[in-house]
């Protein structure tokens, strides 16, 4: 495996790569969801790539770029494991050298959800992503189904400025309990972790509304809220049933819709999402 501090050196180890070329873009502490990633490049390219960026655009002023967890040699361990070919692990002058004055703004699909409730965020996950997928060139880039709008926004973004890397959607891994694997979820007390399932409760509570026939977006939310307000130690910042392309909130269910919700667990802010098709 080969570590690549710098663009240089990236450069210099992609230029004998086998094609086609995986890439996973991550921002490191690494767990079972990452895996599930690496293994579906391994299986469908013949060189994979991974990044590890904890990317200060992405995240507001308020927001917790300082307490996100970290671990470089845990980290490569692990790609080493997974049989990773190439890991581009880069400081942060390294992605934004000196001068860097650039930003890519993704329109409709990245202002509601994620977009509304962290300002700015999407505009630093497409811009990196942007240099990320000009550095690494790939033919593929697979990403989790957990970020459902941030695949949306990729997607955009990528058939937009003519990016050719092919956008591919992964599915949630999760734990035995239905908590959605997250690098935040071991910034949880004992206590939240064990309340925070009711995320996957609630997702499963709007589901299972829509199957008994519900069409009404405001009884699909309204149950979604009623069970996570059934748990105190979380606060709801949104809950959501919106169309599955626009991600505008729906009034009545007849097609593909996404349920999606976030909520904090004291300073700690999950999402989950699951697609109604
Ligand atoms: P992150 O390191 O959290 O930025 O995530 C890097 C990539 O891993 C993103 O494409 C995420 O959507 C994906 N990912 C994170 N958690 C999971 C999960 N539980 N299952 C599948 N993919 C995930």
């Amino acid at each position: 495996m080969q570590v690549a501090r710098t663009r240089a050196e990236l450069r210099e180890a992609l230029a004998g790569a086998a094609r086609p070329v995986g890439f996973v873009p991550t921002m490191g502490w690494l767990h079972d969801g990452h895996r599930s990633l690496i293994g579906r490049s391994r299986a469908e390219n013949a060189t994979t790539v991974v990044s590890i960026f904890v990317n200060p655009r992405q995240f507001g002023s308020t927001e917790d770029l300082a307490r996100y967890p970290r671990s470089e040699a845990r980290d490569l361990a692990i790609c080493e494991a997974e049989g990773v070919d190439i890991v581009f692990d880069p400081p942060v002058d390294e992605v934004y050298p000196p001068g860097f004055d650039t930003s890519v703004g993704v329109g409709a699909i990245a202002r509601p959800l994620e977009g509304a409730a962290r300002p700015g965020h999407f505009e630093g996950v497409a811009t990196v992503v942007a240099v990320l997928f000009g550095l690494v060139g790939a033919e593929r880039a697979y990403f989790g189904q957990k970020d459902a709008q941030q695949i949306m926004v990729i997607r955009r973004m990528a058939l937009d400025l003519a990016i050719p890397t092919e956008v591919v959607a992964c599915p949630t891994v999760r734990e035995p309990d239905g908590l959605a694997l997250s690098s935040r979820n071991d910034r949880l007390t004992p206590e939240q972790r064990a309340v925070a399932p009711v995320l996957r409760r609630a997702l499963l509570a709007g589901r299972a509304l829509r199957e008994r026939g519900e069409t009404s977006g405001d009884a699909i939310r309204d149950e979604m809220r009623r069970v996570l307000a059934g748990e105190p130690l979380v606060t709801t910042e949104y809950v959501s049933c919106a169309d599955s392309r626009t991600l505008l909130e729906l009034d009545r269910v007849d097609g593909p819709a996404l349920l999606s919700v976030a909520a904090l667990f004291g300073a700690v802010r999950l999402i989950d999402n699951d697609p109604l098709d």
